[in-house]
């Protein structure tokens, strides 16, 4: 029997398996797909990463300690995945991201900017401010090359011990009388582990059972890459960005051409969806707003378009995370719900789930977190399925 199983080597799942295997657990990681797929939540060559948190100051501890995680995985690995381009925020005055942002860089005493609209002409001069906005410079901001961080995790898992399965779809798990896990695939095999950790992404609804209903839905979300030649959209000159503005889908963010095109996206803008019915191809009409926005906001970045690339967000019911102990299973912890903001957090993310599976709790703060408020009675409480 192993000690841990952990479903899912995406972002979650490959800092847990690598947490656990550095822990000296028996470990073992079980994904549906092959080494190094694309069609979870985890890739698109960028994520952004900051610390003045516009969702919840209750983030910034976490952030905090995963800047420390990811050059720690760097240091292991001889990888550079982290690169600080500083994060400009634009906004009015009413805008929750940036009020937002203000009270967690406030509370945790953060370095940031206050910028006005001449002093980003002056400092940041390809990017325009309609008239009202203001923006918030985080020095320390900037974006995370998620496949290679990804890479870096399962790389480090398997160099403490730890085994993996690729194309090994679980289709259901359940408590042995005796204690312990039955972790079922497939095609019809089992395994047997006496704690088992749910990173299934998009999928995690999936492998929910009736004493919890993961609450869970999956949007669609297109990641776009246009061909900005100008120097001044080029990384080192040009910051990761993300501007609140009304009558746009949604905030528009992106980050500096790396060699690959300038990036931009609607944050949380899309359709829901399945991720057995999400729709992969990218469409003009996918294609046009972004592209209207990002004329508004960096005159000349949106060049010729280089392609786009469809993603799924996991969101919960309040887009806050979900990563607490199974509410009905001892040994078995869900790390669900990302709601398309979770990928920089993903090495604590591995050790409070390595945590709340060989501790029983995690010495994080993760209150925000808990199951508990999705279970009958608590404000969210999940809707019977059909
Ligand atoms: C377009 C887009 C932009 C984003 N931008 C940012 C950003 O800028 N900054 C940021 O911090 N976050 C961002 N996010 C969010 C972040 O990328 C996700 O929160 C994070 O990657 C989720 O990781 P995960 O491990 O939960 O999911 P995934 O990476 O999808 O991993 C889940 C894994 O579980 C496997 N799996 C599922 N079911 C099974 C099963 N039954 N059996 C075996 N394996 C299974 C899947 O195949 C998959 O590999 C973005 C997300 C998207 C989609």
């Amino acid at each position: 029997m192993y000690d841990a199983a952990v479903v899912g080597l995406g972002a979650m799942g490959a800092a847990t398996l690598a947490t656990l295997a550095r822990r000296g657990a028996r470990a073992i990681g079980l994904e549906q797909f092959a080494r190094g797929h694309q069609l979870g939540a985890s890739s698109g060559r960028s994520r952004m990463i900051r610390k003045a948190y516009f969702e919840d100051p209750a983030y910034v501890p976490l952030v905090l300690r995963a800047y420390d995680a990811w050059r720690e995985l760097e240091d292991r690995t001889g990888r550079t995945f982290l690169h600080i381009t500083g994060v400009l925020l634009i906004g009015s005055e009413q805008s929750e991201v940036l009020r937002g942002a203000r009270r967690s860089a406030q509370e945790h005493r953060l370095a940031f900017d206050e910028l006005h609209a001449r002093d980003v002409a002056r400092r940041f001069p390809m990017f325009r401010l309609d008239p009202g906005e203001v923006a918030l410079y985080e020095p320390d901001g900037g974006f995370l090359e998620p496949e290679l961080a990804v890479q870096s995790m399962l790389d480090v898992a398997e160099s403490n011990g730890a085994e993996m399965r690729f194309n090994a779809p679980v289709r259901a798990w359940a408590a042995l009388a005796g204690g312990g896990i039955r972790v079922s695939f497939e095609d019809g095999s089992t395994l047997d582990t006496a704690r088992l950790a749910l990173c299934a992404g998009p999928w995690i609804a999936s492998l929910d059972d009736a004493e919890f209903r993961v609450p869970v839905v999956v949007e669609r979300n297109v990641q776009h890459w246009f061909d900005a030649r100008d120097p001044e959209f080029a990384l080192g000159r040009c910051p990761s960005f993300l501007a609140d503005r009304p009558g746009a889908p949604g905030p528009i963010y992106g980050f500096p051409n790396h060699g690959a095109g300038l990036k931009a996206a609607f944050h949380g803008a899309g359709a829901l969806t399945t991720p057995e019915t999400l729709d992969r191809e990218v469409h003009e009409s996918d294609v046009e707003p972004v592209r209207r926005a990002l004329e508004g906001l960096l005159p000349g970045a949106a060049g010729p378009y280089l392609g786009g690339k469809v993603c799924m967000y996991a969101l919960t019911p309040d887009r806050h995370f979900l990563i607490d102990a199974h509410p009905g299973h001892p040994g078995v912890a869900v790390a669900g719900g990302f709601s398309g903001h979770g990928f920089k957090f993903a090495p604590v993310v591995g050790e409070v789930v390595a945590d709340l599976l060989m501790d029983g709790h995690s010495t994080y703060d993760t209150a925000l977190f808990t199951a508990g408020r999705f279970l009958a009675g608590a404000p969210f409480e999940t809707p019977e399925k059909a």
